[in-house]
């Protein structure tokens, strides 16, 4: 995990060991907790194996806890950094040992909120361009249109669309032609089973071929999503992240800014994709494959 500096405001290097936390200068392996006040915790840890607590009447080895930054109550004022355990923590110091953890999460979430925003607001023209780069060039607006016409023209009868938007859910693009056994094949089945087939076991013998399989089929429902995410929510988002100062934000700001602007990476993916699954959907043979067997979705 990242460790804060003293004053909380900056990350610095990753702790990977327990000999590296060893190592830290200020670093004691034995602490009286009576001797100390814990400053603030500036890091956690979850290492692969086994290493003692810190506090001298614990010492109970554990995987995880945390790197606490303490000052002496008597002597020395440098401060000191010990380990302490995640449980014995909250059972030694109690509950401002809770308040601690409370702290250390809002430190190190603030400054990962920031560097979040102020990274994605780096790239804002960036993304403005992709955006547009998908609208036109990428042929997403002529995507959108097509399906939607598709769709709104009554190409396929009410029923049979609800059938191709099942499939559309489903991701079912095999069509298959299913057909009453003929003779020579209920012969064959009858040579099989070594008996005669009654009037019921005729019937339900069946034979099924495929004819061959819808292409993108997914773009029957997922089309709408050009639309919301190329034309209603990204430009919204991009103009009203514009004018934000990453420093001047309040936490609660930095956490609805973290949550609008997490996955934007996926959400361009996602258009890509769908995208690119309404041009296969759109090829006049595949149109044509599709009416030409509209009863048998
Ligand atoms: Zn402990």
């Amino acid at each position: 995990m990242d460790i804060l500096s003293d004053d909380g405001t900056q990350v610095g290097e990753r702790l990977k060991s327990w000999q590296e936390m060893y190592d830290r200068p200020r670093f004691e392996q034995e602490v009286n907790a009576e001797d100390v006040e814990i400053t603030r915790i500036i890091s956690n840890y979850d290492m692969g194996e086994k290493g003692r607590c810190g506090l001298s009447i614990c010492k109970t080895p554990h995987y995880k806890g945390y790197l606490v930054l303490c000052k002496r109550k008597q002597g020395s004022i440098l401060p000191i950094e010990t380990n302490i355990g995640h449980v014995c923590g909250k059972n030694i110091f109690g509950h401002s040992f809770e308040e601690h953890e409370k702290a250390y999460r809002r430190d190190i979430n603030t400054l990962r909120f920031r560097e979040l925003i102020t990274d994605h607001i780096c790239k804002l023209t960036e993304y403005e361009e992709k955006l547009q780069h998908l609208k036109k060039e990428y042929g997403g607006v002529t995507a959108y249109a097509f399906i939607r016409n598709f769709i709104e023209n009554y190409e396929l009868k009410a029923s049979e669309l609800t059938k191709l938007r099942r499939r559309a859910m489903t991701g079912q693009s095999e069509i298959v032609h299913v057909q009453k056994a003929s003779e020579a094949e209920i012969e064959m089945e009858e040579v099989r089973l070594g008996r005669e087939l009654d009037d019921k076991e005729r019937d339900r013998l069946t034979t099924s071929t495929t004819l061959g399989y819808i292409a993108g089929v997914k773009a029957v429902n997922d089309y709408t999503k050009i639309k919301s995410e190329l034309v209603d929510e990204l430009p919204v988002l991009f103009k009203d992240l514009e004018p934000v100062e990453p420093e001047l934000l309040t936490y609660p700001q930095l956490e609805v800014w973290s949550k609008r602007l997490n996955g934007l990476e996926a959400r361009f993916n996602d258009v890509v994709t769908i995208i690119d699954d309404c041009k296969r959907f759109s090829q006049p043979d595949n149109i044509d494959f599709i009416k030409k067997h509209s009863s048998l979705l």
